[in-house]
């Protein structure tokens, strides 16, 4: 049976585009008579509010959708997250990183000479490596001092998986280059995980089959699928779909009030109205 889900982040009211990402993954497992599951992506405690949680339910139940209970929050599993991280460390493929941001702008100029060369992957620049070939004693000297980022050592973890692949039912075959991004921070210093490592961790615990997210998390994929050969997890199937956007052609964001669905129901708009103009 196909399994989707929506995992918003509580970072803000749901405006159209999330609506439509929403109704996106609904509407995909309701056409193969499949389960619709909703998750809540609250790993972030600076930037996730409980109120954001509350108006997601109000947002979503106001457009007819439903999902079975319990909702998965992601902040009341961390045992999860920090189990995964352990098999990643017992394969030798991550490292605590105690580089600051500031170290690693400056590092990244020093080694190009010209910070403009320095390397950008999808995602930003690229890590220059400089905690990767610590000495066991340096990290475990580093480690007593407090806690620190773990970054996976992507070119030594994809030489361990091999060639990897995943399919996208817009695009067909993909073959993940997660080399391009470096070693991402796969668990932070402040909070124990990441996006990359709990959205790869709850996709396999929740039995998610089809994986739909919009096409800006595309490349994001190739990591996850690092993480799920790392991991022995089996692939989803993804579908990234277009971003909607607005009448001004830019995708809709977090600050776009008059776009959240509060806003919409506020100004008289019915939820049919709503689903309309998101295209379903
Ligand atoms: N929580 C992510 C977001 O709100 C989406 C994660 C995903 O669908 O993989 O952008």
């Amino acid at each position: 049976m196909i399994v989707t889900r929506f995992a918003p982040s509580p970072t803000g009211r749901l405006h159209l585009g999330s609506a439509f990402s929403a109704l996106f993954a609904y509407e995909a497992a309701r056409r193969e008579d499949g389960k619709f599951l909703l998750r809540i992506e609250d790993i972030d405690p600076l930037r996730c509010k409980p109120e954001f949680i509350d108006a997601i339910f109000e947002d979503l139940r106001w457009l007819s959708l439903d999902w079975p209970e319990p909702v998965r929050r992601q902040a009341e599993h961390m045992d999860d997250y920090a189990a995964a991280l352990e098999t990643l460390r017992a394969k030798g493929v991550v490292y605590p990183c105690f580089c600051t941001r500031k170290e690693i702008i400056a590092e990244a100029a020093e080694a190009s000479h010209a910070p403009h060369l320095s390397v950008h992957g999808p995602d930003g620049p690229v890590y220059p490596g400089t905690c990767r070939n610590l000495s066991a004693d340096e990290r475990a000297e580093k480690l007593a001092e407090g806690p620190a980022n773990w970054r996976l050592a992507v070119e030594k973890a994809g030489a361990l998986a091999g060639p990897l692949f995943w399919h996208d039912r817009a695009r067909g075959k993909i073959e993940a280059n997660p080399q391009d991004f470096g070693d991402v921070v796969i668990a932070r210093k402040d909070v124990p995980t990441s996006y990359h490592l709990s959205v790869t961790v709850d996709d396999h615990l929740q039995g998610i089959t089809l994986v739909t997210r919009g096409e800006d998390l595309l490349r994001a994929t190739d990591i996850h699928r690092l993480l799920q050969a790392l991991l022995g997890y089996e692939t989803p199937d993804y579908h990234h779909h277009p971003l909607l956007k607005g009448e001004d052609g830019k995708r809709f964001a977090k600050r776009d009030q008059a776009a959240t669905l509060q806003a919409l129901r506020a100004s008289g708009k019915t939820a049919e109205e709503v689903r309309r103009m998101a295209g379903f």
